[in-house]
């Protein structure tokens, strides 16, 4: 008998089940609202223009394909402390961040969680109720115990403030604490800043380690604006660490793109974590690719590549603002009594619609319109040329 026998068939991943569901669907008119990932109003996933120029600069020079340095590229990384924590930040200055380039924030995630389990291996894991699916299984499969804080809050379509911070206040010193910096995925709605900094005094109050990941840096307000968090918590004094990816803001997916940083009280004591967070990756996956980190490096580093990035992204960003407040125009011009207005409020992607389970399997059924059954739809799959559609399935199904 074979030694494989015994394995089961694992359950298939609910979101990349419906993009299969979706590839195989033969309507014509069909959208796939599911999916994590920006299209522009082509619907096609965009190649950013700064990151076409860096990569022609790059393989016009046919660089060597050496092994980077275990926490990958020097430039990468300084150019990642530089937008995560501000240009003027005295916490980089001062050499307390150890940052390390990592595959995608998925991977950022998974050294931090591989780092934090060797630090504290009984710590519980806090995520938000509900979260980015892979956030309790990262955790749980670097050993730990994963639960849920409130959050999100049904009836106003918000933040249920108040009883994430009596959850907070009640936790364990040592907990881990799993905050989306901005954007929430999957429900689109973020905390104000004043509440951000109630949740800062919490973490400080009971000991936790806040642990923000942050993969939509750019897609909300603005690059700066979308660090409020991270600069709370710089402030703040507190140790804390930050996943940050570009798989959205640079349009790199596939490259796998990300940095794990973390705070540390001093520069000393960022040495000694660096030297065991190298050892994490080292059994992990040795060194990140070159591609990727250096493209990014090479649009943050000149001038005129960055501006023109920094205008594609305002692109992306005022692209989904607009999808948002269209459809709540368009579904209130159709006569839907609901007031869909906290679709234009949330921020991101992603929208919890509120839309059931059942009202999704009829979008899907009846119209070709895919979306999550928990009622999440990507805004970013929107576009000038679908939305008309998509508002009159919605009218129909509610
Ligand atoms: N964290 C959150 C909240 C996300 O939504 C995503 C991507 O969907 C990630 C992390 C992972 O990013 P990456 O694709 O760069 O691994």
């Amino acid at each position: 008998s074979s030694i494989f026998t015994a394995v089961e068939m694992a359950p298939r991943d609910p979101i990349l089940g419906l993009n299969e569901a979706f590839n195989a669907d033969t309507r014509a008119g069909k959208v796939n609202l599911g999916v994590g990932v920006y299209y522009d109003d082509n619907g096609k996933i965009p190649l950013l223009a700064a990151v076409k120029a860096a990569e022609k600069t790059r393989m016009d020079a046919q660089p060597p394909r050496g092994y980077q340095a275990i926490e990958g590229l020097g430039a990468y990384n300084q150019a990642v402390q530089n937008l995560v924590f501000g240009a003027d930040s005295e916490l980089v200055s001062s050499g307390r961040v150890v940052t390390a380039e990592a595959l995608g924030g998925t991977g950022a995630l998974k050294i931090g969680a591989d780092f934090l389990k060797r630090l504290n291996a009984d710590a519980s894991v806090y995520i938000s109720d509900p979260s980015w699916e892979n956030h309790r299984a990262l955790f749980e499969s670097a050993g730990f115990k994963v639960e849920n804080y409130p959050y999100y809050d049904v009836a106003t379509r918000g933040v249920n403030f108040t009883a994430m911070k009596a959850a907070l206040l009640g936790l364990p010193a040592g907990s881990i604490i799993i905050l989306h910096a901005c954007c929430h995925n999957p429900t689109g709605a973020d905390m104000s800043d004043a509440q951000w900094a109630e949740v800062v005094e919490a973490c400080r109050e009971r000991n936790l380690v806040p642990f923000l990941d942050m993969a939509y840096q750019g897609f909300a307000d603005g690059i700066d604006a979308d660090a409020v968090a991270v600069r709370l918590f710089s402030a703040s004094g507190l140790q804390f660490f930050v996943s940050s990816s570009f798989s959205k803001s640079f349009s790199m997916y596939g490259e796998r793109v990300g940095a794990l940083s973390i705070v540390t009280a001093s520069r000393e004591e960022a040495g000694r974590v660096l030297s065991q967070l190298k050892r994490v990756i080292r059994t992990n996956y040795s060194n990140p690719p070159i591609h990727g980190g250096a493209v990014v490096a090479a649009v943050l580093a000149n001038p005129e590549l960055r501006q023109q990035w920094e205008d594609e992204l305002a692109g992306m960003r005022d692209r989904i603002r607009a999808m948002r407040t269209s459809l709540v125009a368009k579904l209130a011009e159709r006569g839907v009594a609901q007031d869909f207005s906290f679709v234009a409020a949330q921020r991101g992607m992603f929208s919890y619609t509120g839309l059931t389970a059942a009202q999704v399997e009829v979008l899907k059924d009846e119209y070709g319109i895919y979306a999550v059954s928990t009622g999440r739809i990507c805004l970013a799959a929107l576009n000038t040329k679908n939305i008309d559609y998509v508002a009159d399935a919605i009218a129909k199904v509610l």
